[in-house]
This record gives C-alpha cells, structure tokens and sequence, in this order.
C-alpha cells in the first residue's frame, strides 16, 4: 500500500495542481483588451488632430497667397494678361515686388501669378525666373503663358470660377508634378479699379510639412509606446489579482472538503469525489465503513483529547491501508469510509484485516492497548453501483459487527438482507 496516500483522489485533481504565480492565459485576454482599448483612445484622437494639423497648414497658405497678392501691381498684372502688351521690362516690374516677397520668406517653395486661358490656368509672372530671387532652392522656373498641368490631385472643377468671384483656394492635399511636391493656394489679383486681373499662386513644400509634422510623429509613437507598456502592465497586474483571487477560492475550497482534525476528506469531500468515481464505471466498487469502537469509553477514561488522538491514528492507519487512489473519508464523529474503485470482494476483506490489525496493535498514550474498530463492507459490480446504495448496505453490515461483539468486519449479504 502507498505510505503517500493522503485521503484520495482529491489531489490529482486539475483545482489543485501547482498554480502559476500568474495565468497566461489570463495575462495575454486582459493585455490584448487593454492595449485595443488604449490604441483607440490614442490613435483616433492622433489621426484627427493630424486632419486638423492638414487644415492648418492650408489656413496658412492662403493667408500667404493673400499676402502675396497684396504686394502684385494689379494693374500692371492686367497689362501682362494680354500678350500683346508682353515686354521683359514690363514682365520684371510685375514680378519685382513678389521676388522681394518671396526672398523674405524663404520657406515657400514657388511664388508665381497666373490667368485663365481657355478654361485652363496659365502661369503669367514666375518668381523663380528672376535672377534677383534669393532663395537656397533650385526652383524650376515656368515659362510666360506657360499651361498648367495637374498631374496627380485635380483641384475641385469650378475652382477658377471660385477665384474669379474672390476666393482664396487651396487645394485639398498635396499635389506632385515635375515641379516637385507641394500644396497650393491661390487668390484673386485686382487692378486699381477693381477688376479681376488674374490670381497668384504660392506653393508650399512637403518638406516643410513634413517637418513640422516630425515632432508629432514622435509624440504619435511614443504614445503608442506608452500604450503597449500601460497595457502589459494592466494584463500583468490583472493576472496576479485573478491569480491570487483562485488560489483564495482553491485555498477555500480545500479547507471545505477537508475534515481538519485528520485531514481526511469530510462527508462533502466524500460525497463528491465518490460520485465522480462512479461516473467512471468501473468493474467493481466497494464501501467500506469504519467505526470506533467504543470511543465514549475512551472519552471518559483518559478524556477528549485522547480520543481526539485516537480518531487521528486510527484515521493514519485507515490512510495507510487503502491504495493510493482510493478515497477516504471522515464522516463524521468516529466513523470512516473508504471507497475503492475496481475492488472486488477478496481486495476489500484484504484492506478490513488489514486495518483490524493495525488498530488493534496500537497502544494508547497510557500504555493501555487492544482498542478496536468495526467494519461493515459492501462491494456491487460497476454497472449496479451507486453511492447511496452502497453506503447504506455497508451501514446495515456495520451495524451486524457492532451486534456481533465489534472488533471485526462483516460483509453486507444481499441474500441476509431480503430475507430479513
Ligand atoms: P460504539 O462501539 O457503539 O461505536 O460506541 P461509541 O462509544 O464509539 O459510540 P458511537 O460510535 O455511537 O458514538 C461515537 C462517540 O464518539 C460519541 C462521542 O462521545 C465520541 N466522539 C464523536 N466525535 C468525537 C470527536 O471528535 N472527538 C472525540 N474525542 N470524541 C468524539
Ligand atoms: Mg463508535
């Protein structure tokens, strides 16, 4: 018999394997949870405010392109408009005054003017095209009556139109072309009368975007980041509480099956692990019913906590005659059970002698020996078992020891029992 028995199967059970400190399992649900919840909480107000920067940049290019207007002689513009009245002198005191714009403001890629020409826009002054533009960039100047062509982002249709009535336009993104990368805004030229005399255009470079945008780029990141940490933290610090919240409800669970002064299983214990065992359907089962004999004797000679020793040895002794997987039980004063799973009648009787003789061998604290237990068995095949059945016929064969003088065993016998 295993020395290691510690009262049944209970422990084999998956409730009380060794728990982890924390639950994966756990850890990864909570963290992938958290971390959906906190990357939209910081990536849609990151997207938006990114729109919004977008919006800004185009506010501030058509403040520009409104200030570059200002500075255009409009009605030498209107004299360029007709190519007739085209001479290089009157091209450079047109575009003078936005060469000197345009070199005090280094960060704006092209400033040019432009009209409409048979629906389309056409570039009339170019800043780039004067050798008295002081910039770093290598600006790729558009020719007098040169045609504008979109290439990748068309402005909206009417958009001349628009200009035409007063508005300043900017284009709704970026736009590339030979010239480069870049958003534009336009707005309307008038002469000193008054009159529509074409429109100016400024264009900004991506890069200078681009830049602006870098640091945002970087509080974008670290914020998702930051995101990653707080949500390994949340998965991580929800995973210990649901850790430490199971091994309480394990911690409890095990003390409410447990019969404390032998640490047997008690009448639940027994209840719910023999029922688990029959659901198994094995060959056989047995039930065997252990019951002090005499123990009021032993209470009021040598006193309660003599007694209370004495349940604790005989409960050892029990634990020490019985197979590993068998369960035993305390159910209560000074009665035990034992239920064996695929034990046959010889295998029952066996584990009977066995405890018989060891209680009986056993001395008491005063030296006193030959103490004594009654034991009532009751085996059934596999496929007629059930619990309560089986207890009651090995109660009914305890019984019969206890008539029979104690200190024995008796097999419950169907036949006995019909017959009365
Ligand atoms: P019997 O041979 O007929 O079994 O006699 P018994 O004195 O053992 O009587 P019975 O089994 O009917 O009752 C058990 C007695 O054991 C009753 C009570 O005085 C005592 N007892 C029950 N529980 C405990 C306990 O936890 N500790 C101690 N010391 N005694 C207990
Ligand atoms: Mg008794």
């Amino acid at each position: 018999m295993d020395e290691d028995n510690d009262g049944g199967s209970v422990l084999k059970e998956p409730m009380f394997r060794d728990f982890r400190k924390i639950s994966p399992r756990m850890f990864w649900l909570v963290t992938l949870a958290s971390l959906v919840v906190l990357l939209v909480v910081v990536a849609v107000p990151q997207l938006l405010s990114k729109n919004a920067r977008m919006q800004v940049l185009r506010s501030h290019v058509a403040e520009i392109a409104q200030i570059a207007a200002s500075v255009v002689d409009g009605d030498l513009h209107r004299q360029l408009l007709d190519p007739a009245n085209y001479t290089p002198e009157l091209y450079e005191r047109t575009v003078a005054p936005l060469v000197r714009f345009h070199s005090a403001a280094p960060e704006i890629f092209y400033v040019y003017t432009m009209m409409e020409r048979g629906g389309k826009s056409v570039f009339v002054v170019d800043t780039a095209a004067s050798s008295d533009l002081k910039t770093s960039r290598k600006l790729r100047p558009s020719a007098y009556m040169e045609p504008f062509e979109t290439i990748d982002v068309d402005p909206d249709p009417d958009y001349l139109q628009r200009i035409a009535a007063g508005e300043t336009y900017v284009y709704p993104k970026f736009q590339r072309d030979v010239y480069g990368t870049f958003l534009s805004g336009h707005t309307p030229i008038y002469d000193s009368q008054g009159r529509y005399s074409g429109f100016v255009g400024v264009d900004f470079d991506i890069k200078y975007y681009l830049d602006q945008e870098s640091s945002f780029h970087a509080i974008f990141y670290g914020s998702m980041v930051g995101a990653v940490l707080i949500a390994l933290l949340i998965g991580y610090l929800v995973a210990r509480y649901h850790y430490h919240v199971q091994d309480r409800i394990e911690e409890q669970y095990r003390i409410s099956i447990r019969d404390e002064l032998t640490q047997l299983l008690n009448r639940r214990g027994a209840l719910r692990f023999s029922r688990e065992a029959l659901e198994a359907r094995a060959s056989s089962y047995a039930v065997i019913l252990v019951d002090i004999d005499d123990l009021k004797g032993i209470n009021d000679i040598y006193g309660h906590a003599a007694g209370d020793e004495f349940i604790v040895k005989v409960a050892d002794t029990i634990r020490h005659s019985v197979r590993e997987k068998d369960i035993c039980a305390r159910m209560g004063g000074d009665e035990f059970l034992i239920f064996a799973t695929g034990c046959d009648l010889d295998a029952a009787t066996e584990i009977a002698r066995r405890i018989l003789g060891k209680v009986f061998a056993q001395d008491d604290h005063a030296g006193r020996s030959h103490f004594g237990v009654s034991i009532g068995i009751c085996v059934a095949p596999g496929a007629e078992a059930n619990f309560e059945m089986l207890y009651r016929q090995a109660d009914e064969a305890l019984y019969k020891a206890k008539s029979a003088g104690r200190n024995r065993f008796v097999i419950f016998d169907p036949v006995i029992a019909a017959t009365g």
